[in-house]
C-alpha cells in the first residue's frame, strides 16, 4: 500500500467504528447564536461560559494592544518577545490566584505540555486521574516519569498508588494531577480529600481549573478559591480560551515554580510568545470576571445551570451536562436530531471519551435566556425522555 491507500484505509476504519470527525464550519460570532449553512442554530456547546469571547471590552482591549504592538509577538518570551502586555496579565493571574506569581502559555494543551515534563522525569511518579484531559495524559508521558491511574475520583487506588510510589520510589517527587470540573462529565473531585492524602505522602498537586474558573468561587478564580484551599495546591493550571474568552493557558505557583518552568518548560522555551493583542483581551477578561459584571454574569449562568438541571432531574456541579448514550451512532444520530431543532451541541466520542461512552456535552452560558433553556428541555425530552440520564448518571452526578 502507499501512502495515500493506507491513508484512505486508516479514515475508512474509522468512519466503520463511527469514529470519524471532519470540520464543519460555521459562520458569524462565536456566540450563542451561530449560523450553520444559512441556519440559525443556538449553541449549547462552546466553552465560553459566561459570553466574553465576543465580549466589546476585550475587542477594545485587543485592538488597542495590536495598535500598539502589532500581530506577532517576533520570538519566544526568552529571547525577545516579553512584552508589557503578558507581564501584566502574569500580574493579574497571580493577585486573583493570590499565588506569588504566574505564567502565561500559548494554549492550555502547552501548558499541561510544558508542565508535567519540567517536574517529573525518569524515576519520579505522576498519578493521575483517569479522566484527566488529554493535555495532561500527553503531558505526562512526554515526561518519562512512572505514570499511576486511579478510577475516576477513586481516593482508595489513589492511596494505594501514593504507596507504591513511596515504597517504590524514595525520594522521588510524586505528582498528583486532577482536575477542579472535568470536561467530559461536569463533575468535580474530593479536592479536600485528595489534598491530605497529597500531604501525608509530600507529594505534589497539578490541579487543571480549566472548566471552573470564571464559574466557581466568589471571583470565578475557581474551585480553589470556592474552597480555601488555595495554598494547598501546588500547581494550578488552566487555560484562557474558556470563561476568559481569549485564548493561551497559565500556571500559578510559587516563583520557584515559575522560575523552573521558564527554565524547563520546553513549550514556553521553544515557542513564540503568544500574541500581545490576545494577552491584553486575556486580561480584559480576568478584570471583567473579578468585577461586578461577572459576578452578575456569574449569577446569571448559575440561575441557568439550576433551571436546565431541575428540567433534566439531574444534580449539576458546573456548566457541563453531559447526556451521555452510549452507541457512538446513536450519539451522532441525537447530535442530527438536536440539530434540525434548531440547537448545535455535537456527539463527543471516541477519543475525547471511552468506547461506548458517547454522549451529547451540553454546556450553558450565562447569555443563554431561560426561554432558550426550556426549548432545549423539550427538545432532549421528546428525542428520548426515558433513556436521558440513566441511574448511575444520576449518581454520579450528585456525588
Ligand atoms: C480545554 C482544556 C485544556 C486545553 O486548553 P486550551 O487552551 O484549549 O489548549 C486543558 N485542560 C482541560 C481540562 C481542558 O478542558
Amino acid at each position: 500500500m502507499d501512502f495515500e491507500e493506507r491513508l484512505v484505509a486508516d479514515l475508512e476504519k474509522l468512519a466503520n467504528q463511527n469514529l470519524l470527525r471532519c470540520l464543519r464550519p460555521l459562520q458569524g460570532r462565536q456566540q450563542v447564536r451561530v449560523q450553520r449553512g444559512g441556519r440559525r442554530l443556538l449553541n449549547f456547546s462552546a466553552n465560553d461560559y459566561l459570553g466574553l469571547a465576543c465580549h466589546p471590552k476585550l475587542q477594545e482591549s485587543a485592538l488597542k494592544a495590536l495598535d500598539r504592538y502589532g500581530v506577532g509577538a517576533g520570538a519566544s518570551r526568552l529571547v525577545c518577545g516579553s512584552l508589557p502586555p503578558h507581564e501584566e496579565l502574569e500580574k493579574e493571574l497571580a493577585t486573583w490566584k493570590n499565588t506569588d506569581t504566574a505564567l502565561s502559555f500559548s494554549s492550555g494543551y502547552a501548558a499541561a505540555l510544558g508542565i508535567l515534563p519540567a517536574l517529573a522525569s525518569t524515576g519520579d511518579v505522576i498519578i493521575l486521574d483517569k479522566l484527566s484531559h488529554a493535555s495532561l495524559v500527553d503531558g505526562a508521558r512526554l515526561s518519562r516519569a512512572d505514570l499511576r491511574v486511579f478510577p475516576h475520583n477513586d481516593l482508595a487506588r489513589l492511596h494505594r498508588h501514593l504507596i507504591w510510589a513511596q515504597k517504590n520510589r524514595p525520594g522521588r517527587r510524586i505528582v498528583i494531577v486532577t482536575e477542579s470540573i472535568f470536561s467530559m462529565d461536569g463533575d468535580r473531585p474530593p479536592l479536600k480529600e485528595i489534598i491530605a492524602l497529597k500531604n501525608d505522602f509530600g507529594a505534589v498537586l497539578l490541579l487543571d481549573e480549566a472548566h471552573a474558573v470564571g464559574v466557581l468561587g466568589k471571583t470565578g478564580a475557581g474551585l480553589v478559591e470556592e474552597m480555601h484551599c488555595g495554598k494547598e495546591v501546588e500547581i494550578q493550571m488552566g487555560t484562557l480560551s474558556k470563561a476568559i474568552g481569549a485564548s493561551g493557558g497559565y500556571v500559578c505557583g510559587s516563583r520557584r515554580l515559575i522560575d523552573t518552568l521558564i527554565n524547563r518548560g520546553r513549550s514556553f522555551v521553544f515557542s513564540t510568545a503568544p500574541p500581545a493583542c490576545i494577552a491584553a483581551a486575556a486580561l480584559e477578561g480576568i478584570r471583567i470576571i473579578r468585577g461586578r459584571e461577572g459576578t452578575e454574569l456569574r449569577n446569571r449562568l448559575w440561575n441557568n445551570i439550576r433551571l436546565f438541571s431541575k428540567n433534566l432531574n439531574v444534580v449539576a456541579q458546573s456548566a457541563i451536562l453531559p447526556w451521555t448514550i452510549g452507541e457512538e451512532a446513536q450519539a451522532m444520530e441525537a447530535a442530527s436530531w438536536l440539530e434540525s431543532q434548531g440547537y448545535l451541541a455535537p456527539a463527543i466520542r471516541y477519543p475525547t471519551v471511552a468506547k461506548g461512552r458517547a454522549r451529547i456535552r451540553f454546556t450553558l452560558s450565562a447569555t443563554h435566556s431561560p426561554l432558550e433553556i426550556e426549548g432545549l428541555t423539550q427538545s432532549v425530552q421528546t428525542f428520548s425522555p426515558k433513556s436521558l440520564f440513566t441511574e448511575e448518571e444520576r449518581i454520579a452526578c450528585t456525588l
